[in-house]
């Protein structure tokens, strides 16, 4: 099955100029899939995360997420969808300050419906699967970057999304604890979870089993790999 499909996408900012930021892209993201998205600054990356994400739609073409056509939604639908199939993570985490691990995990099933006890057993589940089950009480001004990254992750998987996107996960963490976040990436990429990941780094984008390169506003080619889900060796 598909996950997220985009068919022959432009957006187009009318500025003083148009600025074309994607001009006719397609592309396929299959369920249980893990693609990285690379490509310069103002290549269009931020344009395309935002509509797969259903927080805009595109001047021309078809955004279909989770079966649904994204482009004949109104703005109430479409955050709807959001809150339902879209798990995000951040390079700057985003998480409540003021809420507790377990509370920032709990929070997108509030806006589900989900009663009390219900999220609290699932968002201590999902703090359990990204080895957090001992600082659910914690801030997150109390615990360390990896550990908040692990948080914002449990947080995008609480409403089992049919995908997640990531902008630079491992932009504000040192290279241990950035190889810490990748394998558990890795991890849920193998039980299933469908990933897209933005990053201007090779070493991580080569953890997904694509790259998709963008430039100008399209795409530049699509480089497949090996994926074994294993860091590649140093040169
Ligand atoms: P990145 O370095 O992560 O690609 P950018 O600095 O290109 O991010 O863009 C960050 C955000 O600013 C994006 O969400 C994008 O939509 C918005 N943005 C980028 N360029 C412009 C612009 N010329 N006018 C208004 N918003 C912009
Ligand atoms: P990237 O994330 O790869 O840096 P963006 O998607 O942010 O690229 O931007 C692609 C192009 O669209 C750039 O020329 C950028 O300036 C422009 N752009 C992005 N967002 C906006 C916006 N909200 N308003 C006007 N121009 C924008």
């Amino acid at each position: 099955g598909t996950a997220v499909v985009l068919e022959d996408v432009r957006k187009t900012y009318e500025l003083a100029e148009p600025v074309h930021a994607l001009d006719g892209v397609t592309l396929e993201v299959s369920r249980g899939s893990y693609t990285a998205i690379m490509g310069p600054s103002g290549s269009g990356k931020s344009t395309l995360m935002n509509l797969v994400g259903c927080l805009d739609t595109p001047t021309e073409g078809r955004v279909v997420v989770d079966g649904q056509d994204v482009t004949t939604l109104d703005g109430r639908e479409r955050t709807d969808l959001r809150g339902t199939q879209v798990g995000f993570v951040f390079q700057t985490f985003n998480l409540m300050p003021r809420l507790t691990a377990l509370e920032n995990v709990a929070l997108p099933q509030l806006f589900q419906g989900v009663g009390r006890g219900e999220r609290r057993e699932r968002a201590r589940e999902l703090l359990e699967r990204v080895g957090l089950a001992d600082r659910a009480d914690h801030l997150p001004s109390e615990l360390s970057g990896g550990q908040r990254q692990r948080v914002a992750l449990a947080r995008a998987l609480v409403n089992e999304p049919a995908i997640v996107l990531a902008d630079e996960p491992s932009g504000n963490l040192d290279t241990e604890t950035e190889a810490d976040v990748l394998d558990l990436f890795a991890e849920f990429h193998d039980a299933g979870t469908t990933l897209v990941v933005v990053t201007h780094e090779r070493h991580v984008a080569e953890r997904a089993e694509r790259i998709v390169h963008l430039l100008d506003g399209t795409i530049e080619r699509i480089e497949k790999l090996e994926s074994t889900g294993e860091p590649t060796s140093p040169p």
